[in-house]
């Protein structure tokens, strides 16, 4: 079971996060991962990064914030002997942060790899917190640092799992404790490669840290606690009517991750597709309900889209190599550029007989973007060798998303005849070989009117 922010984020929801847990256990074995504190991941990133500009009063604020909440719970959950062993804990873990922040501002800087070790500090804290609320409530439980088990490269602040370390460790080192039926509370987020220097696994991991150490343990099952009902047929706030989908399949579920729907941290599903383990999104916020499940092969729906999700900030830029520069040239220069940067794209065209790369990029990404291919092509633009980058903003990018609509004719003309009923035009298209999901971009207010009409269409 993984417990996202929002979910242990004060001292009632982590009191609540331990009655689900403790009622579980009860007929299971459960081992638990838990993210930080809502919020305590952003204020420790930005403490570091103000303390690294030399602003030494920020970090101080900062630590009676993070002092403050913690302690909070701590007040308000734990009895005197289990505070004994808790305060001196999140104390040390509070020196550290202090000692960070005071080495970034010395040096005015701050190395990725230092970063990791500051930024993952919250769900120690609150690892140490929920394992000692459980053991305070009757429940057998220890915290554990998931440095201790997830080995990676040293790809610091989104790191990649070395898989058959990563098992061979998290088995080992929780033998002890699973043949004790203890429950092991497990720091999300963190890692560490195989010199044990500390790395995370990229913003949201901790949905990732679950599925890793499932896999590893060959779990049952994964359950992600969040803060919604489950996987949803659009955004509630585009589509009122939108409703949870009872079972989606895997790869529909990295589909959706990718383009932004709040279902779970886009690669955590490659660890247990593998090994076929199913994962369960539910809300924490209202344990009855029924939630989603991610399986392999989801009970058969009608041919056609089974969710829509979109990305509202996008640009599309193109790039146009005239006669001079092929487009396979083109294509290697620039997602070559992309990669370096880690710049995702959020779709890709090219036209057909002209020398024309379009592709779809989050807005905040545009302006990295921009000067990294203009640098690229410093040369080919100066002797007009290809044309001025264009970039088309304020797009929004739709995706209709089924695992169904493969071999089904007539899906993308139902969808696009419904987008232009309703006087959307429709910028540009994509749709892979895998036939799993249809992208398009429009104009960023007509996303909602889009969505809608699709979500009618097709009946959701
Ligand atoms: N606390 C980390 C973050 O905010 C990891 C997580 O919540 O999954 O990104
Ligand atoms: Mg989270």
């Amino acid at each position: 079971m993984k417990f996202g922010g929002t979910s242990v984020g004060n001292a009632e929801r982590m009191q609540h996060v331990a009655e689900i847990v403790a009622g579980h256990a009860q007929q299971a074995e459960v081992l638990v991962v838990v993210s930080a504190m809502g919020g305590v991941t952003d204020i420790l990133i930005r403490a570091a990064n103000e303390a690294s500009k030399g602003d030494r009063e920020h970090w101080k604020n900062a630590r009676q914030e993070l002092a403050r909440r913690h302690r909070e719970v701590a007040d308000q959950l734990l009895p005197a002997t289990e505070q004994a062993t808790v305060l001196p804990r999140l104390a040390e873990r509070m020196s550290d942060f202090e000692n960070l922040c005071s080495g970034f501002s010395l040096v005015r800087e701050i190395t990725p790899r230092a970063m990791d070790t500051l930024s993952s500090l919250g769900e120690v804290m609150s690892a140490t917190l929920m394992a000692s609320i459980l053991r305070s409530q009757g429940v057998a439980a220890e915290a554990v640092d998931a440095t201790e088990l997830i080995v990676t490269d040293d790809h610091y602040g989104n790191a990649t799992l070395l898989l058959e370390e990563t098992t061979a460790k998290t088995r080992q080192q929780l033998a002890s404790l699973r043949q004790r039926g203890v429950i092991p509370v497990i720091t999300g987020f963190r890692a560490a490669t195989q010199d044990g220097y500390c790395t995370t696994l990229g913003r949201g991991g901790s949905d990732y840290s679950a599925t890793i150490i499932a896999a590893a343990v060959n779990a049952d099952e994964v359950w992600i606690w969040t803060d919604v009902d489950g996987v949803m047929t659009a955004d509630p706030r585009l589509v009122p009517q939108a409703r949870i989908i009872p079972e989606v399949s895997y790869r529909e579920a990295i589909e959706l991750s990718f383009f932004g729907a709040k279902v779970l941290h886009p690669k955590s599903i490659m660890p247990v597709m593998k090994k076929q383990i199913p994962v369960w999104i539910k809300n924490s916020f209202n344990p009855a309900g029924m939630g989603t499940r991610i399986v392999v092969a989801p009970v058969k729906a009608a041919p056609g889209v089974k969710a829509i999700t979109s990305v509202s900030k996008a640009s599309l830029i193109t790039v146009n190599g005239k006669d001079a520069l092929g487009l396979t040239q083109l294509v290697a220069k620039v997602f070559g550029t992309l990669s370096l940067e880690e710049i995702p794209t959020l779709m890709v065209t090219q036209s057909s007989a002209d020398n024309v790369l379009c592709f779809a990029v989050h807005d905040a990404d545009l302006p990295r973007v921009k000067a990294r291919l203009e640098k690229a092509f410093e040369l080919e633009l100066l002797h007009e060798y290809m044309a001025a980058l264009e970039v088309m903003p304020h797009l929004a990018i739709v995706v209709a998303v089924g695992e169904n609509m493969k071999g089904t004719p007539g899906i993308a003309g139902r969808a696009f005849g419904a987008v232009g009923r309703q006087g959307i035009n429709i910028i540009a298209i994509a749709q892979g070989s895998s036939e799993l999901s249809i992208s398009f971009a429009v104009q960023a207010p007509e996303v909602k009117e889009a969505v809608k009409a699709i979500h009618e269409e097709f009946h959701l």
